[in-house]
């Protein structure tokens, strides 16, 4: 493998909504992230906007829901922050999974506004030439 200075930084996509099964005793259990009392309008947005990412492969099979057993589809979603499994909007609409501030916050601050949230690298750019 080669590197050159133009390389952009390596960049790491933070996973959510992986959860626990008999593969991976070791992630969270969506019943610990159910808050019935969460705002519906909030918990929407959330949800549209996990629906609205960017596909980017597929899982090996169809994942059940962990809480319901229905089939909960089997895509890779990103934004270029985060990447989380197709049926992650399921677990927020249909259950309540209320999702970490962090993300939350997120999805709000994207939704309402069309700024692009990664770190821009404007130095490269700079330095061309023709
Ligand atoms: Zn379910």
């Amino acid at each position: 493998m080669t590197t050159s200075n133009s390389a952009l930084p390596p960049m790491r996509l933070r996973i959510i909504g992986y959860w626990v099964d008999d593969d991976r005793p070791d992630l969270p259990d969506p019943a610990n992230f159910v808050d019935p009392d969460w705002d519906p309008g909030k918990r929407q947005a959330v949800a549209n906007y996990l629906n609205a990412g960017r596909p980017i492969g597929a899982e090996c099979g169809c994942s059940p829901c962990r809480i319901c057993g229905a089939p909960n589809g089997f895509e890779e979603f990103t934004d270029g922050v985060y990447q989380w499994p197709e049926g992650l909007a399921h677990y927020v609409l249909d259950h309540s999974a209320r999702l970490p501030n962090e993300i939350v916050e997120h999805a709000l601050r994207s939704t309402n506004s069309s700024t692009f949230v990664g770190l821009v690298d404007t130095e490269w750019w700079i330095a061309a030439t023709g």
